[in-house]
């Protein structure tokens, strides 16, 4: 099997009738990158970059930022990479910022909502991405987008952020993706109306399931109630997928999900096109798609959307396999 997995990382990602998917890797520091293109990452789907910020007694310089954001492209050598901006709150807390004591950490002030708050923080980032543009294939990404409005405001900082780099006479690329995550379930439904105006999707699974089932992520008590493979969250990723092809946007997907053998023939199914994972699960989930027809898994997640439950959705996935693969 080792043998196997190592024949593919050079080779793209195809399934069985002919349909190339990407296959990307979740990172948290430049030194990570090592690992994606050991695994054959074809880019990176999703640089967390609380870490910048995390580990350290005041927020990072646009510099230090800088150079990350730069090192991490270069070592891409041209190949994609999603930069998420902080997503910062809930359980993930930055000593030095001093924030609220919340309820509800996780329905709180985090991720976008601090940032368009809190704009020295976000201004300093977005500039140290723009300058860090130059030197690679950049996409960006805003977490926990919940309204057109958030998106809208955070994207107009973006472009002001940038007139003022071309004002000061610094080069910018002028070929970014702007997209955003899709891990709250307004945003979900609403897909339709971003599709318009955002130039991919990234879907959060670790936080649209948690929000979808109104299960916390992290509490063992309610863990029953996270269920990736409930019909109502495969309804949702198919709305999305959906809602981005029409207006001819592409889909990723950087929650666990994206990375699980029993989720993969459902998100072929759907019609996926990126899949954003741990760098060690890239070679495994590309030998599996290599072995998968989109079109039956089309059939399959045509009959998974009619289920009730989300043991019958695995009952299906895995007994079918057996003689779809
Ligand atoms: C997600 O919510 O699925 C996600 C990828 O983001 P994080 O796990 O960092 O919240
Ligand atoms: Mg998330």
């Amino acid at each position: 099997q080792r043998a196997e997995w190592r024949k593919l990382r050079d080779q793209p990602t195809i399934t069985m009738d002919g349909v190339h998917v990407e296959l990307a890797a979740n990172i948290g520091t430049p030194n990570d990158i090592t690992g994606v293109l050991e695994n054959g990452g074809e880019g990176v789907g999703l640089y967390r970059t609380e870490f910048l910020y995390m580990g350290r007694d005041k927020l990072p310089s646009e510099d230090i930022q800088y150079n990350a954001y730069k090192t991490v492209l270069e070592k891409m050598e041209g190949k994609p990479v999603v930069v998420r901006t902080l997503d910062i709150g809930g359980d993930k807390e930055l000593p030095y910022l001093s924030l609220p004591k919340e309820m509800n950490p996780f329905l709180g002030f985090r991720a976008i909502r601090l940032c368009l708050d809190r704009k020295d923080i976000f201004r300093t980032q977005l500039r140290a991405l723009l300058r860090a543009s130059i030197y690679g294939n950049l996409r960006i990404m805003f977490p926990m987008i919940a309204t057109l409005g958030e998106f809208r405001e955070a994207k107009a900082i973006l472009l002001e952020e940038k007139d003022k780099l071309i004002t000061e006479g610094v080069t910018v690329s002028d070929s970014i993706q702007l997209g955003i995550m899709v891990e709250i379930p307004s945003t979900a439904v609403m897909a339709d109306q971003f599709a318009k105006e955002v130039d991919f999707f990234s879907i959060g699974t670790n936080d649209l399931i948690q929000y979808t089932m109104a299960a916390d992520r992290m509490n063992e008590n309610v863990s029953y109630l996270y269920q990736p493979y409930n019909p109502a969250i495969l309804r949702l990723i198919k709305m999305v997928i959906d809602a981005a092809h029409r207006e001819g946007r592409w889909v990723g997907m950087c929650g666990e999900m994206a990375g699980d053998e029993t989720a993969i023939p459902l998100l072929i199914g759907l019609g996926l096109d990126e899949f954003s994972m741990s760098a060690t699960s890239i070679l495994p989930a590309r030998s599996q798609i290599t072995k998968l027809s989109r079109a039956k898994m089309q059939q399959v997640a045509a009959q998974a959307l009619e289920l009730q439950t989300a043991e019958e959705v695995v009952e299906l996935v895995q007994g079918g396999l057996i003689y779809l693969w």
